[in-house]
């Protein structure tokens, strides 16, 4: 039975992995899976995590199950952080899941549940969003995501909700886009706000970088309006780059409307979609996430940990934007973007060259991880790209 079956694609990124650790040279560069990296190229674990997970070692007493829905103290301390500390906790509710994914595939399951049937989404997105809306069975309505002078793309949003119908979902990033590095500005997200209300469609805010971009709250500054404005909403939230526990798989769904009902409503279904998927998400990242929260020492550490990784990416930003021209390349875009991502528009043969000349690993598609790149690299790959380029 299983030789009926379809051979899929190789992960693109896992096989640009596998290329760059066969690569003899020492001087290569790789700007492809997105973790975080310091200057030394490494991706440690937070010093707030590693004091969290001392103290989860010394104390914690059971590892029995703690249902569907998770560590619900994780869940509640990070509400004041994403919804801000004057939020009516009344209006929310959430449960822990894998991940941001595991979050991004409750929301759309729960909102798939309540009849929606069209999800409309800016491209490019993080991949795995077409996968989960495809897997959900809900048709995916696509609008351009940035304009041609590398800025957000709001006529673009605009014209996709003057067509879109109540009963659709439309999903956002909320900041640090992925894998563009483009976000909607403050003003952008000011219109955007009354619009999605207006139109009554169910907004998804994809919160998976919250802190990498300009600080904790001004990321979450298009969360919050969009909250502000609508009657109901949901949350997809990932706390594995803030946290830097990615392979812990730590995140949660949140579902934000004044109708109690509906809220406990939401719950449930979420619930039973968990139950089914993956019964019970992995606990101890998001343990350690809930001690640090409920430790004003340790929420100092990890919030100083945060502070210094997007300071690195702000520096690295600002070097690129510094090259001014490069070919065709107007690099100064770079510097008003946001996170570990930017796209550099460079031809598959170019990005090919690049890789073969000079060492320099990028995805297939031009997105580099800005968090690759160091004082060491830096200069490197501006002369690489200066070479393909032109
Ligand atoms: N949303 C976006 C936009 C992402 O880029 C990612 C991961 N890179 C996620 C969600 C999911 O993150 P994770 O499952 O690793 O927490």
């Amino acid at each position: 039975m299983l030789e009926n079956l379809a051979p899929q694609p190789a992960d693109a990124l896992l096989a640009l992995i596998k290329l760059h650790n066969a690569d003899p040279r020492d001087t290569k560069i790789d700007l492809g899976v997105g973790v975080y990296r310091t200057a030394d190229g490494a991706t440690p674990v937070f010093k707030a995590i590693k004091a969290a997970e001392a103290k989860l070692l010394n104390e914690q007493d059971s590892k029995a199950y703690l249902g569907p829905e998770g560590d619900m103290g994780f869940v509640n301390a990070l509400i004041p952080y994403v919804f801000g500390a004057d939020f009516d906790a009344a209006k929310v509710d959430g449960m822990q899941a894998p991940g941001g994914t595991g979050a991004v595939r409750l929301a759309i399951e729960v909102a798939q549940r309540t009849g929606v049937k069209r999800v409309w989404m800016g491209t490019p997105s993080w991949p795995n969003h077409a996968q989960i809306v495809a897997a959900a069975g809900l048709e995916l309505k696509t609008f351009k995501h940035t304009a041609a002078d590398g800025t957000a793309d709001l006529a673009a949003l605009k014209a996709a909700l003057e067509e879109a119908e109540a009963s659709d979902l439309v999903l956002l990033h909320g900041c640090c886009h992925n894998p563009t590095g483009v976000d909607y500005t403050p003003a952008q997200w000011d219109e955007i706000a009354p619009l999605l209300a207006a139109k009554g469609v169910l907004p998804l805010i994809d919160l998976a970088y919250q802190g990498l971009g300009e600080g904790m709250e001004a990321d979450a500054y298009g969360l919050r309006k969009v909250l502000a404005a609508v009657p109901e909403a949901l949350v997809a939230y990932s706390c594995d780059k803030n946290f830097g526990l990615y392979r812990d798989r730590v995140g949660a769904f949140y579902a934000v409307t004044a109708d109690k009902d509906a809220l406990a409503k939401a719950m449930s279904n979420g619930a039973t979609i968990a139950r089914a998927s993956w019964s019970m998400p992995p606990d101890h990242g998001a343990a350690a996430v809930r001690l640090i929260l409920s430790d004003a020492e340790l929420t100092k550490m990890w919030l100083a940990e945060l502070d210094e990784m997007r300071d690195r990416m702000r520096w690295v930003r600002d070097q690129l934007a510094a090259a001014g021209q490069v070919g065709p390349i107007a690099m100064d875009v770079l510097g008003t973007q946001n996170g570990l991502f930017s796209m550099l528009p460079l031809s598959p043969e170019q990005i090919l060259t690049i890789r073969e000349r000079h060492g320099v690993y990028m995805a297939g598609t031009g997105r580099i991880n800005i968090a690759g790149l160091t004082t060491g690299n830096i200069g490197q790959f501006i002369e690489a790209l200066r070479d393909v380029a032109t």
